[in-house]
């Protein structure tokens, strides 16, 4: 096998049908958004279009999509633009051990600015306790963001439950959906969220696009400040091209969902069913509330970075966890925070699947994986069976 791709959780291709939809707004369509001309107001028209699909498929109004750059940026302006501007009504909002490095490190940030974050801890498959949320809760809580599914092992939190208590209380909640959308239903008013963040590239549309979706009557402080675009909350001239490769993307994905999914939940659990029957390996994450793309085990007396350079050289694209932890000694915070050993988190594995992946090549990879775990084993001082 040439190349075998199984990271989708870090980025996806794009699709040869979202990309046609985007070329006319690189070439003949390049027009200024903002402007009253024909050119101007044809792109304005496709913006529009792409913000109304979005809307639609989330079960939100166009005005609460605001389109930004990233994923990340989107996370940034949810809870950063939300503290900031809401600050008058409390000083303390609630998150996981779990999240995403841009809700983490925004989080950090704000503590840098005065503000007091509780880090939720998680029970060893990865999920938030409901209970855990309900007395982290103070008087003065103005906002609590807990990611819909995790990038790394790919557990699905109770969201809506959560969003409920929140409600309940006044709290803001915003959701991290970026691995969710395009591969799970979500709609922001069965999840009971006030802001939702996603990103093309994890459904098959370009990078450097993403959105946040805001509730209506839910204020922010802009993080960049300029034009009025984007009703006031991101400046910047609309990338009409960008915005309309994530709307197709989702509309594409959210089409074919319920034919791709069963197909790469059966091809995901005949992978995970052949890694378990190496010795020494535990499956990280919970079985069934899972992304059913998504493989993360850990084997004993291994190291992850050198299982992926030997898959590497198979040909077999992988990742430790997160893209952002690889390359750092640093194991894995999702799998510690869910309690494993350093040691231990140290030999993750992540295998995502993607739409087109194929059963040759789990079965290729099911050949190729033993021995390389095996080679590897003999080469470590711990290990003796
Ligand atoms: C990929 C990812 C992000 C970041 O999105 P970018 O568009 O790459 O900035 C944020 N959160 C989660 C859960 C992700 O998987």
């Amino acid at each position: 096998m040439e190349q075998v791709y199984l990271d989708h959780a870090a980025t996806t291709p794009v699709r040869p049908d979202v990309l046609n939809c985007m070329i006319p707004y690189f070439t003949n369509g390049f027009g200024n958004a903002s402007s009253v001309y024909r050119l101007g107001r044809e792109a304005r028209k496709a913006l529009d279009q792409a913000r109304t699909t979005v809307a639609e498929i989330l079960g939100a109004e166009f005005n609460e999509i605001i389109f930004t750059g990233s994923g990340s940026e989107s996370d940034n302006l949810a809870i950063k633009g939300y503290a900031l501007k809401n600050r008058a009504k409390g000083n303390h909002i609630i998150t996981s051990s779990i999240e995403h490095q841009a809700v983490l490190d925004s989080m950090k940030w704000l503590e840098k600015q005065g503000f007091e974050v509780t880090y939720l801890p998680v029970n060893e498959l990865g999920l938030v306790r409901v209970e855990d949320f309900q007395s982290a809760i103070k008087e003065d809580t103005i906002l609590v963001s807990i990611m819909h599914a995790n990038n790394e092992v790919g557990t699905i939190q109770p969201i809506a439950e959560i969003g409920k208590i929140a409600r309940e209380h006044g709290i803001a909640m915003h959701t991290d959906a970026v691995q969710s959308v395009g591969s799970l239903p979500v709609n922001v008013n069965e999840l009971n969220v006030d802001m939702l963040s996603l990103s093309a590239h994890k459904f098959y549309g370009p990078k450097g696009v993403g959105a946040l979706y805001v509730r209506s009557g839910i204020r922010l402080d802009p993080l960049i400040h300029g034009g009025g675009q984007e009703r006031n909350r991101r400046a910047g001239t609309e990338n009409v091209a960008l915005c309309v490769g994530l709307a197709k993307a989702l509309e594409f994905a959210e089409a074919e969902r319920e034919q791709i999914n069963p197909r790469i939940e059966k091809l995901r659990n005949k992978l995970i069913d052949g890694i378990m029957t190496i010795p020494h390996v535990r499956l990280n994450g919970c079985r069934e509330k899972r992304l059913p793309n998504n493989v993360n085990v850990c084997f004993e007396f291994i190291e992850g970075e050198s299982l992926l350079l030997n898959l590497d050289m198979k040909g077999i694209a992988a990742s430790s966890g997160s893209a952002c932890t690889s390359g750092s000694l640093e194991p894995s915070h999702v799998l510690l925070a869910m309690g494993l050993s350093h040691e231990i988190a140290h030999g993750s594995l992540r295998l995502t699947l993607g739409k087109d992946t194929t059963e040759a090549e789990i079965d290729y990879v099911l050949e190729q994986l033993p021995p390389i775990v095996q080679r590897l084993r003999e080469m470590s001082p711990l290990y003796n069976g």
